[in-house]
């Protein structure tokens, strides 16, 4: 994972003028116009600012240690509509944050930057949701379906963007190359770039007729039945990606969903890596002369032997029966055990403990 706070020179606690200026000073030394430029340092300079300028994106990374983009919050929030998009960049998801978007410096860095676009292989928004899981379930794992609203591969045309029987013919906006040109002006002079056609989106073909779900898009919004299958031994907190499940997008490949588990407490049972802790209250008498316990555990019922002379805290291992490390093997069931003292005792019993007494016990 980048340090995007060591890449700027900043510390955590950076405002956002302190991130400008640390960019600014970074930019100026590395931009690849420069004598000594550094193409490489460049970009990762600006994709450290594309994510920390950024609140959003900057808590996002804070949290999880990366950014994403196209980010929801529950499952049953919205993502970014279709208006989310670049067409025209041919990035998306996470390439956005280093390409070269999000300018509002309104100095000359705007158009510096313009001019530096590269193009690369379109690819949609991920996707990030939260499950909520019971202790058990984080346990023996479990299957979840979430409806969403995501921009799907066109089942009607399978993506193709054709009306069903319609001829593919050559892109009239570039002429099938796929790719256009545009000059930009900058105080180096014009800048003539070359990107990705925004109406065939690359592919130098459009259908004769387009496709009457997808108008000719390949994507369509739709709500869409996600499965997510949660294996055992899942910890609170852990990310889960479904690769090709983030939005798709035109004449690109889909984002990535990410699901990130919630782990509910439990009244009873506490997670210790892969064993699961409890504790049992028993009875004076049984803790001196040893007994036999039934305890409820995530397995069912089980019958533990309280070894006589056990102490306060003392720990009882019950093996595999904790957190399912793989298919076959378990962590252990720890009971600790807390001894009820008697309140009041009676006459008989205070005649027996001090007879303990004198036997030095
Ligand atoms: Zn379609
Ligand atoms: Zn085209």
């Amino acid at each position: 994972m980048k340090d995007y706070y060591q890449i700027l020179g900043v510390n955590k606690s950076a405002n956002k003028e302190d991130i400008k200026k640390a960019f600014r000073k970074l930019a100026h030394k590395y931009h690849p116009d420069k004598k000594n430029g550094d193409e490489e340092k460049f970009k990762e300079v600006n994709e450290a600012y594309q994510v920390l300028s950024n609140d959003q994106k900057r808590s996002e990374y804070d949290t999880y240690g990366r950014v994403f983009s196209g980010g929801g919050g529950g499952a049953g929030q919205q993502s970014s509509g279709f208006d989310g998009f670049d067409f025209s960049s041919g990035f998306g998801g996470f390439q956005g944050a280093q390409g070269f978007e999000d300018f509002d410096l309104g100095d000359i860095f705007g158009d510096l930057f313009g001019g530096s676009r590269r193009s690369g292989s379109a690819r949609g928004r991920d996707i990030a949701i939260d499950v909520e899981l019971s202790f058990e379930e984080s346990v023996f794992g479990t299957n979840r379906s979430i409806l969403i609203q995501k921009n799907s591969t066109c089942d009607l045309c399978q993506g193709s963007g054709a009306d069903e029987g319609s001829e593919m013919i050559a892109c009239p906006t570039c002429n099938g190359r796929g790719r256009v040109r545009e000059a930009r002006r900058s105080l180096l002079g014009t800048i003539t770039t070359e990107k990705t056609c925004g109406v065939c989106y690359g592919k130098g073909k459009v259908p004769q007729k387009k496709c009457t779900q997808c108008q000719g898009t390949g994507v369509y919004r739709k709500e869409e039945e996600i499965n997510i299958s949660i294996p055992a031994g899942v910890e609170d907190g852990e990310m889960i990606r479904l690769s090709g499940m983030g939005e798709a997008i035109p004449g690109g490949n889909p984002g990535d969903l990410y699901a990130k588990v919630h782990v509910k407490k439990h009244s009873v049972f506490q997670r210790d890596k892969d064993d699961i802790r409890m504790d049992l209250n028993i009875k004076l008498s049984d803790a001196l002369l040893g007994a036999t316990y039934t305890i409820d555990t995530l397995d069912g019922k089980i019958d533990l032997k309280i070894p006589a002379g056990i102490g306060f805290n003392e720990v009882l291992r019950i093996r595999g029966k904790g957190v399912f490390q793989s298919k076959s093997k378990r962590g252990d069931l720890l009971v600790r055990v807390k001894i009820t003292m008697p309140r009041k005792i009676s006459k008989d019993a205070r005649g027996a403990i001090e007879n303990l007494k004198k036997e030095g016990i």
